[in-house]
């Protein structure tokens, strides 16, 4: 765990400002704009959430911070440092997960483990290969050849390999895309604790949902711009809707629902109620219906998502 970390000091973690990045054409393949001017501050001690739809930008702003790709025109400070002016201060500070698994299969996982720290320079006094082991539940598989660990064990070794030099700043590139829930609980879990010890955490998910119960505060970018930037109660509140769906066993009268709530039928039969979860609960929908005896065989919610963010917020 980091040491002398505080939380919450009111200062930024990251500060990203005007970057661009434009990958080079390759054969026929056109010049690529994949950031078109990125401005982000990333609070130190939150838990914060990069999302947006595949391709808009997320990994290689990533990619950017651990210094995987060189952007073609910005500024970038890490925990203070610019990435310019103090390249490796700014890249001790932090330690990324990259979202694809590269990992040499011939090395152990704790072999890989002390070659990661040895990049790092990272004494042998302060090395904590054992504790990462464990924390990750690596500990029985620290002597396996890496090439016989599951896709889930490969991933738990790239976390415990972000973490070797204790940064200050974690990132996490879709660590759950794909995953079982055994691991998306374990990499959770982990996230949390190294959060409350003080670590600034960023993680980009395509999950709505995820980020919604992990995040301090989120950021949506598409077409490699920022759309919006904002604290995650304040940009769920803007999606103050859900739908509860019920299926009645066919049309039937409907009673008087609570204000705010809006019904129709849909084509399949079902009824879709419309309504603000921040003003009418759920129970207060199926008691009006109970109440006029309208069967409820079925009863299911949706809830918006990050497409219907994204619609809501082009739209205005
Ligand atoms: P995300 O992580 O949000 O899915 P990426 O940062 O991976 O998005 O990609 C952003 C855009 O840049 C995409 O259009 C992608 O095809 C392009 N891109 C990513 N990496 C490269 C590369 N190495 N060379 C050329 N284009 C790239
Ligand atoms: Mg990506």
């Amino acid at each position: 765990m980091p040491d002398g970390v505080g939380q919450k000091t009111g200062r930024n973690a990251i500060e990203i400002s005007g970057l661009r990045k434009t990958y080079a054409a390759t054969g026929r393949q056109a010049p690529k704009e994949a950031l078109k001017g990125v401005d982000l501050a990333i609070a130190e001690g939150s838990i914060f959430g990069l999302l947006g739809p595949n391709g808009a930008g997320k990994s290689t702003m990533i990619n950017i911070l651990a210094g995987l790709v060189n952007k073609s025109a910005g500024q970038v400070v890490i925990w203070g440092f610019d990435q310019d002016v103090n390249p490796r201060q700014s890249r001790a500070a932090i330690g990324v997960m990259p979202q694809e698994l590269n990992i040499d299969p011939f090395f152990t996982p704790r072999a890989s483990l002390e070659v990661q720290a040895g990049l790092y320079g990272v004494p042998k006094a302060e090395r904590w290969t054992d504790e990462l082991l464990a924390l990750v539940g690596l500990t029985d598989q620290a002597e396996s050849y890496t090439r016989n660990l599951s896709g889930g064990m490969k991933r738990r070794l790239l976390l415990a390999k972000a973490l070797v030099h204790r940064p200050n700043v974690l990132v996490l590139d879709e660590p759950t895309a794909g995953v079982d829930i055994g691991l998306r609980e374990m990499l959770w879990a982990n996230v949390r604790r190294l959060n409350e010890a003080g670590m600034t955490i960023i993680l980009t998910t395509h999950y709505l949902e995820e980020a919604e119960q992990m995040c301090d505060e989120i950021a949506i970018i598409n077409h490699g711009q920022v759309v919006v930037q904002a604290p995650t109660s304040a940009l769920l509140g803007r999606m103050d809707g859900k739908t509860m769906i019920i299926d009645a066993g066919g049309r039937v009268d409907l009673p008087a629902l609570p204000h705010g709530a809006r019904a129709e039928w849909r084509t399949d039969g079902r009824l879709a109620i419309s309504y603000p979860p921040s003003q009418i609960r759920a129970d207060q929908l199926l008691d009006a219906l109970r109440g006029a005896g309208v069967p409820i065989v079925d009863v299911g919610i949706e809830a918006p998502d990050l497409e219907d963010v994204f619609v809501e917020l082009t739209r205005g």
